[in-house]
């Protein structure tokens, strides 16, 4: 198994989870950060760190997408491992349904 990041990171992107990875498995797109699943190494201690709730564990039923995209992005974004701070507008983003959809970029962030 592997801890991976879902649709409510996008957007609100608080980087509070990349903080307390023991093994710096976060990189980090335009607007939401990814955990590799093959470095990761299912300590769970990031799951009650993210504010967004975005951060669970593959084994909860129908997140097969999002392990897809952990996965793919991972290998093609910059590795994060320095909390920075959290888009302006990231509470007005909290919540709200279907951000896959409506705002996820596939351009990669900045990276430490
Ligand atoms: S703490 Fe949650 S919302 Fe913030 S970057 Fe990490 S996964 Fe995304
Ligand atoms: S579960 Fe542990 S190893 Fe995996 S991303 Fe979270 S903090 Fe890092």
């Amino acid at each position: 198994m592997t801890y991976i990041v879902t649709d409510n990171c996008i957007k609100c992107k608080y980087m509070d989870c990349v903080e307390v990875c023991p093994v710096d498995c976060f990189y980090e797109g335009e607007n939401m950060l990814v955990i590799h699943p093959d470095e990761c190494i299912d300590c769970g201690v990031c799951e009650p760190e993210c504010p967004a709730e975005a951060i669970k564990p593959d084994t909860e039923p129908g997140l097969e997408s999002w392990l897809k995209l952990n996965t793919e992005y991972a290998a093609q974004w910059p590795n994060i491992t320095t909390k920075k701070d959290a888009p302006a507008d990231a509470k007005e983003f909290d919540g709200v349904e279907g951000k896959l959809e409506k705002y996820f970029s596939p351009n990669p962030g900045e990276g430490d």
